[in-house]
């Protein structure tokens, strides 16, 4: 489950790509790239065991 909450560098929460506030770009809250590596990581490690 992907979070859709982003975070403005103003601080300001929102679901938008641009912040209503400052009209800042917003980022992810969390490292998405970490969260979805792990995520790959441990698929390629079932798939591996589902192959074997
Ligand atoms: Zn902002």
């Amino acid at each position: 489950m992907v979070s859709k909450i982003r975070k403005c560098s103003c601080g300001r929460y929102t679901l938008k790509e641009v912040c209503p506030v400052c009209a800042g770009e917003t980022m992810h809250s969390r490292p998405a790239r970490f969260s979805l590596e792990d995520r790959y990581g441990k698929y390629r490690r079932m798939a591996k065991k589902t192959l074997l």
